[in-house]
């Protein structure tokens, strides 16, 4: 998508504070972060939200998953953290390219 921010900071016209790359996924710290880490973690090819996803994507929905326990573990952070997706702007979700949130550092409510 042309205007899209997070495909932007794909193809580096914006920069990004990169933590974890595959040929599929991306993750970069958030620009405002509501924790002590707090990343973003995408899916290289744009989705406006998770309910985007087909039975064809099985394999990069799972990839997903799995990325978000490495990127966890690589930030030190491994069986401590929050992983968040807003789907759609009634869930609070402001960019429309599908991403989750992963968040730690901080006590969180139970
Ligand atoms: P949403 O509300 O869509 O689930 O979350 C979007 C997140 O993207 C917000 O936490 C916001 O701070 C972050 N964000 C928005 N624009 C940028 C940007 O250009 N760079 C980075 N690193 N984060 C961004
Ligand atoms: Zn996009």
């Amino acid at each position: 998508m042309d205007d899209c921010v997070f495909c932007k900071i794909v193809r580096g016209e914006l920069p990004a504070d990169v933590v974890y790359e595959t040929a599929d996924l991306l993750a970069f710290r958030d620009i405002n972060p509501q924790a002590p880490t707090h990343v973003l973690l995408i899916p290289k090819k744009h989705f406006t939200f998770l309910d985007e996803l087909q039975r064809d994507d099985l394999k990069l929905a799972g990839e997903l998953l799995l990325a978000a326990s490495e990127v966890a573990a690589k930030l030190g952070v491994a069986g401590a953290y929050k992983l968040v997706t807003n789907c759609g702007e009634a869930a609070g979700q402001v960019v429309p390219h599908l991403h989750f949130h992963l968040l730690a550092g901080k006590k969180f409510a139970p």
